[in-house]
């Protein structure tokens, strides 16, 4: 019987974050002023392995897993990146691999992740004007590198590709029009994200989020457009589709129009701890369990029990009373 949680929400996707580092700063992620030096990454020695992370996400497949996201930190940031999604992609269950990058390092990796295995990627993009993109980034990376990357990108068939862009009031919602009409008719799919209250370091706030209508409207001032049918269950963005065909674009509303109700993921941070939401305040240790001999059998009882016992909807019931407890970080748990 399948695996369903407390709601009755099937267990179907998996994220994995690979590493918690990252070459980019951006502000509602890691701000600089606490991502410094001072910053205790995690170890190396505490990262799961290759082989950890493999027989995990095999784990996960045979509880009903099917669709694999790989993320960070910065994945591409993890050495021997390619090879690992090589062993991934041998995981029959899995019929979906995709990774979340920031494009920086896209170009060199895109023909061999694609050879590995890798079916597509998310690159995140939050402005192309460069002056805005490099106050959000903070480490000085240019838009042009990242458009680079998603050429390679499309080059290698990592497709269809996604352009992940995180809209803060006042920073870069001017942008919004632009980037949707720059990606229009590539065949790539703008998804608009609202600016969220993960983690607890980018001083959040109500007033800073473009709800998703208002995107909505600014690409609708524009362009004729109509909503799309979800293209599975469980899909987070809304979609929009040009009356004119030349394309799509997609919305997603954590704050403002919740789908907790629909959430069929969990995550793993780089250390194997397990999360059953993105607004976490802790987690079950994996690693410790597969490090001390446990059977693919215990471990698959312990995800079980976790996933029975979930209760999760912290978008649903956001509230001055939780927004400022401890959650855990978007780079250490993986978006
Ligand atoms: N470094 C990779 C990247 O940026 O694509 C992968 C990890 S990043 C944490 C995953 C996604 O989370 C990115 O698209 C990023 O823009 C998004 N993200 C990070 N912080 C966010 C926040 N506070 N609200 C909404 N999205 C956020
Ligand atoms: Fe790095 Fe991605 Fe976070 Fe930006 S959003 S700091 S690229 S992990
Ligand atoms: Fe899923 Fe938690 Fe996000 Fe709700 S708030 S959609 S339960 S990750």
């Amino acid at each position: 019987m399948a695996l369903t949680d407390e709601y009755g929400r099937p267990l179907r996707d998996l994220r994995v974050s690979v590493t918690d580092r990252c070459n980019f700063r951006c502000t509602y992620c890691m701000p600089k002023e606490i991502f410094n030096r001072e910053w205790e990454f995690l170890a190396r020695d505490s990262l799961l392995s290759f082989e950890e992370i493999t027989r995990i996400v095999g784990l996960f497949s045979r509880l009903g897993v099917t669709k694999l996201r790989i993320t960070g930190g910065e994945p591409m940031m993890r050495r021997g990146i390619v090879d690992l999604v090589s062993r991934l992609a041998r995981i029959q269950e899995i019929d979906d691999i995709a990774m979340t990058t920031n494009g920086s390092l896209l170009e060199r990796h895109a023909a061999n992740l694609a050879v590995a295995g890798l079916d597509r990627v998310s690159v995140s993009l939050d402005s192309l004007d460069n002056a805005t993109f490099m106050a959000m980034n903070d480490a000085g990376f240019s838009v042009d590198r990242v458009l680079e990357g998603i050429d390679a990108a499309a080059a290698a068939a990592l497709t269809p590709i996604k352009i992940n862009m995180v809209v803060q009031r006042g920073v870069n919602d001017g942008d919004v029009l632009a980037v949707a009409e720059y990606f229009r008719d590539t065949g790539h799919i703008v998804r608009f994200i609202e600016y969220m209250d993960v983690g607890h370091t980018n001083g959040w706030r109500l007033n800073d989020v473009v709800p998703a209508a208002e995107i909505v409207d600014i690409v609708a001032s524009a362009h004729e457009i109509e909503p799309l049918e979800a293209q599975y269950p469980g899909e987070v963005a809304r979609r929009w589709g040009y009356i004119d065909g030349s394309g799509e674009f997609g919305v997603i509303s954590s704050v403002s129009q919740p789908f907790c109700g629909s959430c069929v993921r969990a995550r793993i941070s780089a250390e194997g701890m397990l999360y059953t939401c993105l607004f976490a305040t802790s987690g079950i240790d994996l690693r410790r369990p597969l490090r001390d001999g446990s059977s693919d059998e215990e471990l698959m009882s312990l995800i079980s029990k976790v996933w029975e016992k979930r209760n999760d909807r912290y978008s649903e019931i956001r509230s001055e009373a939780i927004v400022n407890l401890p959650k855990v970080e978007m780079s250490y748990i993986g978006g």
